[in-house]
């Protein structure tokens, strides 16, 4: 759904790195980034190309659902929706849109799919622009049109509204966690009980590796000269994901702006240089809560986490060095 610039003083992010030994790997390109499916067991050639279409055709179906960077997408048609009234809608976008009105209501409103209009503002979204620092003025006039209590999903009936016309939808924050909660199932019913899915540094573990361990993910960091790897997850049929002001921004005089917006300053977020992973049930809450942790920050996001019992860790710069805050639910998946 994104392109995202990934060079940067400062990416961090989960990488799969570790005692990982797979038997097949099917690769391709979804989302304006790369997925990859890890297996424990050998396929034949047969089962590599039906397992790979089937990938490609779920993940072509949510692009075509919720892409925003395709003007022809359910998600972009709704955007330009004027009307208020209930319209179908299908699973997949259902789905996102009730999920992330949870997540917005438990992060009191830091996560906020309405961001759209921000997100466009500030040059991050799908239109290419300059990227600079607004006036004022224009940032309280586009702040008029966010709010998550405008979007409402129905799942027993099948169907979203907008309770503002001018509502926009971006859900580059929890689609690719979505996405990855998805192909798992495509996995699920092939009857494929062993494997590690990503896409963009979003996962989710199954079963085992090809050495009967569980599958594991180191949490990187960069370091003058190259990445090394901090922490590392046992991740046992659970989703990580990880969020970072430094993934996507730009600087302008002397200061960072990132591509992570605070639905109530209208602004990108103020704190230093923070990411968060998160390991959740599914992919798509470890996505979403990942950016609502970013957005409220070491101090009120740790707090949150610890107090929703959610499993987090929190890496922040401190000058040349990192802090690294773990909540009491992350401790168990943690190895070593
Ligand atoms: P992620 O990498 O999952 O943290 O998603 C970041 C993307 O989500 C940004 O590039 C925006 O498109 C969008 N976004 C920015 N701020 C927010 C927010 N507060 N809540 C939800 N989505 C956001
Ligand atoms: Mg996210």
């Amino acid at each position: 759904m994104k392109r995202r610039t990934f060079i940067t003083l400062l990416a961090m992010g989960p990488v799969a790195a570790c005692a990982r030994p797979a038997h097949a790997t099917i690769r391709g390109l979804t989302m304006g980034t790369n997925y990859a499916v890890e297996l424990a067991a050998p396929i034949d050639d047969a089962v590599r190309t039906r397992l790979g279409e089937l990938i490609e055709a779920e993940l072509a179906a949510i692009n075509r659902a919720m892409s925003t960077y395709d003007p022809r997408s359910e998600l972009s048609e709704f955007n330009r929706r004027q009307d208020l009234r209930w319209v179908p809608a299908s699973r997949g976008l259902l789905e996102v849109f009730d999920r992330a009105s949870q997540i917005s209501t438990a992060s009191r409103g830091a996560f906020d799919v309405t961001v759209g209009p921000l997100v466009d503002l500030w040059g991050f979204g799908p239109e290419i622009r300059t990227r600079r620092v607004p006036d004022d003025s224009v940032i309280e006039r586009v702040r008029q049109s966010v709010g998550y209590q405008h979007l409402q999903a129905d799942l027993s009936a099948g169907a979203i509204r907008k309770r503002d016309s001018r509502i926009q939808v971006d859900v580059c924050a929890i689609a690719k966690g979505y996405g990855v909660d998805r192909v798992a199932m495509v996995l699920d019913r092939q009857g494929i009980h062993n494997y590690l899915v990503e896409i963009g540094g979003e996962l989710r573990a199954r079963g085992t590796t090809a050495a009967g361990k569980p599958w594991r993910v180191g949490i990187e960091r960069p370091v003058e000269g190259g990445h090394v790897v901090g922490e590392i997850v046992a991740l046992e049929n659970r989703g990580i994901a990880t969020s970072g002001t430094t993934e996507d921004f730009f600087e302008q005089d002397g200061r960072h702006y990132s591509h992570i917006i605070d639905p109530k300053t209208a602004r990108p977020v103020e704190h230093p240089p923070i990411a968060v992973s998160v390991v959740a049930d599914t992919t798509m809450e470890a996505d979403a809560w990942a950016t609502a942790l970013v957005v409220l920050g070491p101090e009120r996001g740790y707090s949150l986490a610890q107090a929703r019992g959610l499993a987090a860790l929190f890496v922040t710069a401190s000058g040349p060095t990192f802090d690294v805050r773990v909540t009491d639910a992350l401790r168990a998946h943690l190895v070593g």
